[in-house]
């Protein structure tokens, strides 16, 4: 069984600062982060009576091996069972995620009670990560890095970018991912320019870039790490625009510490690639939280409000995309510490490979 994320004290808690007389957790990965239940069906159901799990028959064995709290398994309509235990207590205000809460439960619990939204408040405990995640997640990002390293003993020039990819997510599996935690990016050429580009049946040339973009999902944590290599003999625009990359990259690694501004990071990078004249092709955040989903909170961008505590674990992916001649990103994961920063990523940023 889990460790409790201490339903008693974050959500008991809102129970009261909130005056709420329930709290309806339904979205999954946040009834997982709260019970340790890791099942596609379960709704968390917070009240002064205490949490409860509730979920349906498939999960029965399941839910008494991983629930940290009693587990209720429901036969019909999971709602049905909610409405009986609510007007038992005679509970009025109830709060729901309202960033995320289905329209058919909104619609169902809004006849049960006053309906109140919690905006991030349930998600919240979530950005700063327990040491039992920061274990998995280290362990993630290990195991992500060894992927590519081994796959790369694979690589040949004039191979399918999709052969590469499937490299890639093979080798996670052989060492124990559950998955990866986004479709694998494998990108050369000008293709490269797009950031979320798909692998293509597509041979692997000398003279442009190769862009890979990758992420394990181990024990239930992501990880996410982006290189980018030049094949062969490359032009010089192309090493030209990596080396701003990675200084804009290190600068923003270089400007993590805990009370500072995330929207400071991302300044960071952007500065540094402003000096180079390729802050116009840099077209998205500096980077984002990850943990039991591949982004999280707290966002790098340019209006990021959020203040970086001690525990946050975020990316750090600088790119710049010039259309029609390629792309480039570096991404790592790096931990806010106590005083500045820890970079958790090992993975080398070498330029060249063989052509
Ligand atoms: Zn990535
Ligand atoms: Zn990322």
């Amino acid at each position: 069984m889990l460790e409790c994320y201490n339903c008693t004290l974050e959500l008991n808690g809102l129970l009261a600062s909130q005056n709420v007389d329930a709290i309806v957790v339904s979205t999954l990965v946040n009834v997982r982060y709260y019970t340790g239940f890791t099942g596609s069906n379960g709704l968390l159901l917070v009240t002064r009576k205490g949490p409860l799990l509730l979920t349906d028959p498939r999960y029965t064995t399941q839910a008494a091996q991983e629930a940290n709290c009693p587990a209720v398994i429901v036969k019909g309509p999971t709602l049905k069972e909610v409405a009986k235990r609510l007007k038992a207590l005679k509970a009025k205000r109830i709060g729901v995620e309202d960033q995320r809460i289905s329209f058919a439960l909104h619609r169902g619990l809004a006849k049960l009670g006053e309906l109140v939204g919690l905006g991030d408040a349930v998600e919240k405990p979530r950005w700063v990560k327990t040491p039992d995640e920061t274990v998995k997640i280290r362990a993630s990002v290990a195991l992500n890095s060894q992927a590519l390293e081994r796959a790369m003993k694979h690589f040949k020039v004039g191979m399918f970018e999709t052969d590469l990819a499937a490299e890639i997510d093979y080798q996670m599996r052989k060492l124990g991912a559950e998955g990866t935690a986004f479709d694998t990016i494998v990108a050369s050429g000008a293709h490269s320019a797009l950031p979320h580009a798909k692998p293509r049946r597509v041979k692997i040339a000398a003279g442009g870039y190769l862009l890979i973009d990758m992420g394990a999902c181990l024990n239930g944590y992501m990880s996410d790490m982006t290189r980018t290599f030049g094949v062969g003999e490359m032009p010089r625009k192309a090493l030209r625009i990596y080396k701003a990359v990675l200084e804009a990259h290190l600068a923003a690694i270089d400007a993590v510490r805990p009370g500072k501004l995330a929207t400071k990071v991302h300044q960071a990078a952007v500065d540094v690639l402003k000096k180079h004249g390729l802050a116009e092709y840099f077209v998205h955040s500096t980077g984002h939280g990850l943990g039991l989903e591949i982004h999280e909170p707290p966002r790098l961008g340019g209006k990021a409000k959020t203040k970086l505590e001690e525990g946050m674990l975020v990316t750090i992916e600088p790119g710049v995309y010039v259309e029609g001649f390629g792309g480039v990103r570096i991404e790592d994961t790096v931990r806010v510490t106590g005083t500045g920063v820890e970079a958790l990523t090992t993975t080398p940023k070498g330029w060249t490979i063989a052509g």
